[in-house]
């Protein structure tokens, strides 16, 4: 004998011909705010660049030569934004900030070569890529995935983004954080290894870039600890500052 459970429709959503009949509301997409603007930026995919930046490489234990660059992901709902209080994350006792150029993806586009790259871009903003860095070491030394140490809840702040209309495409500027107001990493963008068309060329060749993409191109030296109460701040030249503000523990 078959029981039918009663069925709920809750949402009915129209793509292309057909109806879908979710069984519950899918989540709405995470968004960025855009600068001087009332719209906003929905965000579909957050890559990032690991070690991008020379002094950074080295500070990690590796010779920054020019290796290809690698990538790794977090979940477009890890979207923090700006001024916002954090609870410090489960699981870690060494939890880091990274300050980061990002780069917003416009415009959809595979194989692209480094001249063609920048016509993808929407835009760009000030980022922090949050890390359990205590979970990324053990993972990287037993070779395993650096999700639990980059991709938790709460692990991407993105400030406003900047369209490319109004600030170009920036390729040097400074790029500073502070904790509590002293200065922690202090570097220019000119210093990325791997520069933003590059970037968005070579991730193009192993993905289709689409719109709403976000890329956190990497953090320069001087990586270090939150505690609950910090407050830290990413400014990057000509893109503004970027708050956040530690809580206590979940
Ligand atoms: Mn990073």
């Amino acid at each position: 004998m078959t029981i039918l459970a009663a069925r709920c429709h809750h949402r009915q959503t129209i793509l292309g011909n057909s109806m879908i009949d979710y069984s519950f509301p899918p989540q709405p997409s995470s968004f960025v705010p855009i600068a001087g603007s009332r719209q906003v930026f929905p965000v579909r995919r957050i890559f990032c660049v690991g070690r991008n930046y020379a002094e950074h490489a080295r500070e990690m234990g590796f010779d920054p030569n020019r290796e290809a660059p690698f990538f790794f992901t977090k979940p477009a709902d890890a979207v923090v934004q700006d001024g916002a209080t954090i609870a410090y994350p489960p699981l870690t006792e060494n939890f880091h900030y990274e300050a980061e150029l990002v780069v917003a993806i416009g415009t959809e586009g595979r194989n692209l070569s480094v001249e063609a790259s920048p016509l993808h871009i929407w835009g760009y903003a000030v980022g922090n890529d949050l890390t359990r860095r205590d979970l990324q070491i053990q993972a990287r030394e037993k070779g395993r995935p650096w999700d639990w140490g980059k991709a938790f809840d709460n692990s991407a702040v993105i400030g406003p983004i900047h369209p490319v209309d109004e600030v170009g495409h920036p390729d040097s500027g400074s790029i500073r954080l502070t904790v509590n107001g002293a200065v922690k990493q202090d570097a220019d963008l000119a210093e990325l290894i791997w520069s933003v068309p590059e970037i968005v060329s070579i991730l193009s060749h192993s993905v289709t870039i689409k719109p709403g993409d976000l890329i956190m191109t990497g953090t320069p030296a001087g990586v270090g600890p939150l505690v609950p109460r910090d407050v830290c701040t990413v400014s990057i030249e000509g893109l503004g500052d970027l708050i956040t503000k530690i809580g206590p523990r979940e």
